[in-house]
């Protein structure tokens, strides 16, 4: 049984499965950053709304903002039965 090496343009997308996610962390401070975060959230207005919460009740006015969100490789559809698949490494 022979076996078919081949690279594989895979496409990467948001897996429509999990959400993204939004979060914000406080970086204000002089000596050291205040580090207070909103947590993970769904909506990114709920973080905005807890920046402003934030800042309102600390004084605090920089902040790093973040989104996470998960991807899947998919294959291209045309791809034969029994092909091994192999991953390119990226050229620099
Ligand atoms: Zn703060």
């Amino acid at each position: 049984m022979s076996r078919i090496f081949r690279f594989v343009p895979y496409t990467i997308t948001q897996d429509p499965m999990v959400w993204p996610t939004y979060a914000a962390e406080c970086v204000s401070g002089d000596a050291a950053a205040c580090g207070a975060t909103s947590g993970e959230r769904s909506d990114p207005a709920d973080v905005d709304e807890w920046i402003r919460r934030h800042a309102q009740g600390a004084g605090h006015t920089s902040y790093r903002r973040s989104f996470t969100d998960f991807v899947a490789l998919e294959p291209p559809e045309d791809l034969p039965p029994g092909t091994v698949m192999a991953f390119a490494s990226p050229t620099l």
